[in-house]
C-alpha cells in the first residue's frame, strides 16, 4: 500500500489528484486481483507465482536533441508480462510519472484483457517518463524514433505490438512504424496498431472502446431485467470512450441524462441529445457550453440517481469517500481502473454490480487485433465488418463471463478475471514451465 497521493490521467493528459490514502499502485492491485482470482481456481501455484512477475522489463535511455540544440535524456520502458497465448500487446504512454512498476502492473492487466477477449496476444505496457505537453512536434517525433530504435530488438509483429496510450496517438504510431520499417528494410505495418488508416490502421479503431462499453452496458441492462428505453444513464468524460458509448446507447433508446468533461457536467432528466454535444475530439471542453436545464459537478454526476453509471474519464474516481453515496443500480467501467479496491468492496456489500474495465472497454484492443490481422493479410476491412465482428466478440466474451458470474458466488470483476486467468494458466500448464 502507498500512503502518498496518487495521480491519474486522461488520455490527453489532464491530471487529477486523489487524496485517498488506501489507493494501491497499479502493480499491487494487479497482483492482488490475480491472487483473488487464483483463489477461486485449481491452478498450479507455481504458475500463479510466475504470473505475479513480468517475463522481462526493458529499460532504455532515450537522449534527444531539443529544438534549442541542447540534449535531454529520458528513460523509457517496455514491460513484457506474459506471451504464452501470443505476442505481447499493449500501449506506450508518454507521461512524467511513467515508472517500471506502473508498466509491469498495466502490462499484467493487458494479459487479462486479451485473455478475457480470447485474443491470441499476451500483455505488455511501456512508455517514456516525459511530459509530452512540453515537447514540440519535432521533439516528440525525435523522441519516438529514438525510443523505437532502442526497443526495436524486442518488438515486432510476431513479438510485441505497441499501441497508443496516454500522451501518444496515431501519429506517434506512424513514426514508430516508420522507424522500425526503415531499419528492417521493408514496410512492416503490423509492428504497431492504432495507426492512421492510410498506412494500415483499421477503420473503427477510435470508436471501438466506447462501442464495447455501450454493448456491455446494454447486456448488463438486459441481465438486470431493465428496459433500455426507460433506462437512465450518467457518463463521466466525453472523450473517445464516453461520447461513443453515450451516442450508441442514445441511438438504442436509452436516456442519457448526464454527461461531463473536465469542467463539469450537464443534466437533463428528459435525456440529452448526445449527438449535438461536441465530443472532446470535436471541440475540447465544450460540454458545459451545451444548453441543458441543469449543470452538475463531476463529483455530483457520480452520485446521480440513475440506472447506469459509466465513469469514462479517469482512474480512481469511485473511492471510499463517495462509494456510499453512489445511487446508480449498475456501474460499467469505461475508464481503466475507475474504482478503488475499497470502493469495490463497498459496492459488493451494497449489492451494486460493477462490470469491470477489462471486459467493458476491451473493444479497443479487440479492434487492434483486427488491425493486426488486416496488416498481416494486407487487406482492409469495411467499417461494417469491423462493427459486426466487434459486436460478435463482445457478446462471446460477455456470455463466458456471465456464465462464471452465474455459476459462482463472485463479483463481475472476479468472474472476468477467472475467465482470463483460467485461459492463461491452462496455456502455461499445457506448454509447461521451462525448467
Ligand atoms: P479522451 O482524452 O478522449 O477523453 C477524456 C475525457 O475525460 C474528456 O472529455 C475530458 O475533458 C474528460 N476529463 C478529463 N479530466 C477529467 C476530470 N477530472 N473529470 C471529468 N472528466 C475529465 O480519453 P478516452 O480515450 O476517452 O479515455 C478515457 C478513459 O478510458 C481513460 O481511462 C483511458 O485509459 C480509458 N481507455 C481508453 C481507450 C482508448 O483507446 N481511447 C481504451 C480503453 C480504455
Amino acid at each position: 500500500m502507498v500512503s502518498q497521493s496518487n495521480y491519474s490521467q486522461s488520455e490527453e493528459g489532464a491530471v487529477a489528484k486523489s487524496t485517498e490514502t488506501e489507493i494501491e499502485s497499479a502493480l499491487e492491485t494487479a497482483r492482488r486481483q490475480l491472487q483473488h482470482a487464483a483463489d477461486h481456481l485449481d491452478i498450479d501455484s507455481n504458475v500463479v507465482d510466475r504470473l505475479k512477475h513480468p517475463k522481462k522489463v526493458h529499460e532504455v535511455t532515450v537522449p534527444i536533441e531539443r529544438d534549442d540544440g541542447t540534449v535531454e535524456v529520458f528513460t523509457g520502458y517496455r514491460a513484457q508480462h506474459d506471451s504464452v497465448r501470443g505476442p505481447y500487446k499493449g500501449g506506450l504512454r508518454y507521461h512524467p510519472e511513467v515508472t517500471r512498476d506502473e508498466c509491469v502492473g498495466l502490462g499484467m492487466w493487458m494479459t487479462w484483457k486479451c485473455a478475457v477477449m480470447d485474443l491470441p496476444f499476451g500483455g505488455a505496457k511501456g512508455g517514456v517518463a516525459v511530459n509530452p505537453k512540453k515537447l514540440s512536434d519535432d521533439e516528440t517525433e525525435r523522441l519516438t524514433r529514438r525510443f523505437g530504435e532502442e526497443i526495436r530488438s524486442v518488438i515486432g509483429p510476431t513479438v510485441d505490438i505497441p499501441a497508443p496510450d496516454m500522451g501518444t496517438g496515431p501519429q506517434t504510431m506512424a513514426w514508430l512504424m516508420d522507424a522500425y520499417s526503415m531499419q528492417e528494410g521493408e514496410t512492416v505495418p503490423g509492428v504497431v496498431t492504432g495507426k492512421p488508416p492510410v498506412i494500415g490502421g483499421s477503420k473503427g479503431r477510435n470508436e471501438a472502446p466506447g462501442r464495447s462499453v455501450a454493448i456491455i452496458a446494454r447486456e448488463a441492462i438486459e441481465y438486470y431485467e431493465k428496459d433500455i428505453k426507460t433506462t437512465t444513464i450518467a457518463i463521466q468524460g466525453y472523450g473517445s470512450v464516453g461520447s461513443n458509448a453515450a451516442r450508441l446507447l442514445d441511438d438504442w433508446g436509452a436516456n442519457v441524462v448526464a454527461v461531463s468533461d473536465v469542467n463539469g457536467g450537464i443534466y437533463d432528466t428528459n435525456g440529452l441529445d448526445t449527438h449535438a454535444i461536441p465530443s472532446h475530439h470535436e471541440e475540447p471542453e465544450a460540454v458545459m457550453r451545451h444548453d441543458a436545464p441543469e449543470t452538475v459537478t463531476n463529483a455530483e454526476l457520480l452520485e446521480l440517481d440513475v440506472d447506469v453509471l459509466i465513469p469514462a474519464a479517469l482512474g480512481n474516481v469511485l473511492k471510499v469517500e463517495n462509494a456510499e453515496e453512489v445511487m446508480a443500480d449498475i456501474i460499467v467501467e469505461g475508464a481503466n481502473g475507475p474504482t478503488t479496491s475499497a470502493a469495490d468492496q463497498i459496492f459488493t456489500d451494497r449489492g451494486i454490480p460493477v462490470i469491470p474495465d477489462i471486459l467493458a472497454n476491451a473493444g479497443g484492443v479487440t479492434v487492434s487485433y483486427f488491425e493486426w490481422l488486416q496488416d498481416i493479410n494486407r487487406r482492409a476491412w469495411s467499417l461494417e465488418r469491423v462493427h459486426n465482428e466487434l459486436d460478435e466478440e463482445m457478446l462471446k466474451a460477455w456470455d463466458v463471463v456471465e456464465t462464471e458470474f452465474a455459476n459462482r458466488d463472485v463479483t463481475w470483476r472476479d468472474a472476468a478475471y477467472i475467465v482470463a486467468l483460467s485461459r492463461v494458466a491452462e496455456a502455461h500448464e499445457v506448454r509447461g514451465l521451462w525448467p
